[in-house]
């Protein structure tokens, strides 16, 4: 079948600053999930390509590291402008890769956004120093790891990018950088751009592949010191094992996020943000609000205003700009929402939605009345599938909404400063929204997940400090 896509895009790994095919030949499809067209024929990177990248990100790393902040930065900075021009074509690629929306992307100035910050913000990897001691000066000081490895999803693929990309180079790490096998266009296109904006060679590779086994070769190797993984909880767990021994990791999860209405709540505002959180690119979002808690007294009027939000949207092409609700990423994804939609009928009852074409829709769905033990609410669905049950006391919401693995948000809408307060500390989250819910901006608060959701944090300075280790200085001096 022939390509989707006009003009020719960058396909190859880029290794030691050279874009080179994969050493075992083997490649790829990237389909277009609306037309299942093929966009293109990936290179996938073999055990041999990351041991390559590995050894260019540590040859490159003691210059990168003394090149010191303010140098970094201007690279950083450059790129950030190179992605902002590129816009339109990152807009056209991660759509062509993931059918979400065009008209839901935001994500190169978001990401150009991240670069720009972390490049001002590499002047603040510091420590303490004390006197206490007699006779000493004691120092803190932070290092970079050295080799890091980042691993990322096909949600929001640029700014996963970014997120971890910015902050780990800042920091003075060199990188390899693994994007997931559904969504490595827009990776790619960036490794265009790092060779444009001139960053040294080796600092950034970034290849393509597989969790196995390019991942799990990257994700188990003894010279990447630090993982920074972004997916799957199951897919954490599995990193976590490999590199036991190896390295440090941070982890960012899955979600089942509550959202909690009190009969209080301003219902509009409640229904807005709390269907945007759900809908938003198709419900594949970690920090979806999939669970929401309603007070019984408004129960009734706030899924009648939810329904018809929820309703009014507009599927289609996605790269048509009037479009408001994607597809599925792909097949795989599809089958596993439909599953979830049979346990919904047998433990709820339907209140839209519930139907999936081949074309990998799903039709925004609501269940109400589910059972609490039911598989529908202790999983990530991951698609445009809400459930809508009622509480009557405020312990028995936070008991609701904190019977979960999971914990990565959780939002609570009321007029009510105390409860509101109340309920931000008894919430089992790593983000909780006060009448808002997701997503959150990275320059503004930091993001991560409590339970099975994860461990460290994203965001502001905490991405910076995820990827620099701690080193004390203990140094003896003569009577001071
Ligand atoms: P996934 O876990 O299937 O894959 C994520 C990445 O891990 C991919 O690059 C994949 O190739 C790689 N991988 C798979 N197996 C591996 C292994 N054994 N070793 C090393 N790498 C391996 O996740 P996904 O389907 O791409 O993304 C969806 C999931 O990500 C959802 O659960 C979602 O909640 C989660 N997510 C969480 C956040 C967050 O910030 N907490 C953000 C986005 C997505």
């Amino acid at each position: 079948m022939e390509s989707i896509l006009n003009e020719s895009i960058e396909t190859r790994l880029l290794i030691n600053g050279e874009f080179q095919a994969s050493s075992s030949s083997k490649t790829f499809k990237v389909v277009y999930p609306y037309t299942k067209q093929v966009v293109a024929q990936v290179q996938e990177a073999d055990i041999q390509d990351v041991e390559d990248a590995v050894t260019a990100a540590d040859t490159a790393f003691p210059a990168w590291r003394d090149l010191g902040t303010d140098k970094r930065g201007i690279y950083l900075r450059n790129l950030a402008q190179l992605i902002l021009e590129s816009n339109n074509e990152l807009a056209k690629l991660e759509t062509l890769s993931t059918g979400r929306p065009i008209s839901q992307f935001f994500d190169a100035s978001a990401a150009a956004d991240l670069f720009a910050y972390y490049a001002g913000g590499g002047w603040t990897a510091q420590g303490t120093a004390s006197l206490n001691t007699p006779d000493h000066l004691n120092l803190t000081v932070k290092q970079p790891y050295g080799v890091v490895a980042l691993i990322i999803p096909w949600k929001f693929p640029l700014v996963m990018l970014a997120g971890k990309l910015a902050p780990a180079l800042a920091a003075g790490n060199a990188v390899v950088l693994k994007s997931s096998e559904k969504a490595p266009l827009t990776s790619l296109y960036v490794a265009k751009l790092i060779e444009k904006a001139g960053f040294p060679a080796g600092v950034v590779n970034i290849i393509s592949g597989f969790g196995n086994p390019t991942g799990a070769a990257l994700a188990s190797h003894m010279t990447v010191r630090c993982i920074s993984f972004t997916g799957s909880t199951a897919t954490g767990q599995k990193i976590q094992a490999a590199a036991a021994e190896s390295n440090m990791k941070h982890m960012e999860l899955g979600g089942k996020s509550p959202a909690i209405i009190f009969e209080d709540a301003d219902l509009e505002t409640a229904v807005a943000q709390t269907q945007f959180s759900i809908q938003f690119n198709s419900g594949q979002v970690c920090s979806a609000n999939s669970r929401i808690y309603v007070h019984e007294s408004v129960a009734k009027q706030f899924v009648k205003l939810f329904r018809e939000k929820f309703a009014a949207v507009q599927m289609g092409d996605p790269l048509d700009p009037s479009t408001t609700h994607g597809l599925q990423i792909d097949l795989l994804q599809y089958n596993r929402i439909k599953d979830y939609l049979d346990i919904g009928e047998k433990n709820g009852t339907l209140s839209l939605g519930g139907d999936a074409n081949d074309g990998f829709f799903v039709r925004p769905t609501i269940f109400e009345g589910v059972d609490e033990d039911s598989r529908l609410i202790q999983e990530e669905v991951f698609g445009p599938v809400v459930v809508i049950n009622t509480f009557s006391t405020e312990t028995e919401a936070i008991e609701k909404a904190n019977n979960s693995e999971f914990g990565l948000h959780a939002a609570v809408f009321t007029k009510d400063i105390d409860r509101a307060v109340r309920l931000a500390k008894a919430l089992d989250a790593g983000t909780v929204g006060v009448n808002c819910t997701s997503p959150t901006n990275a320059k503004d608060t930091g993001f991560g997940g409590f339970k099975m959701s994860g461990n460290g944090r994203e965001g502001l300075l905490y991405s910076l400090d995820s990827f620099l280790e701690t080193k004390s200085i203990l140094i003896k001096t003569a009577r001071l």
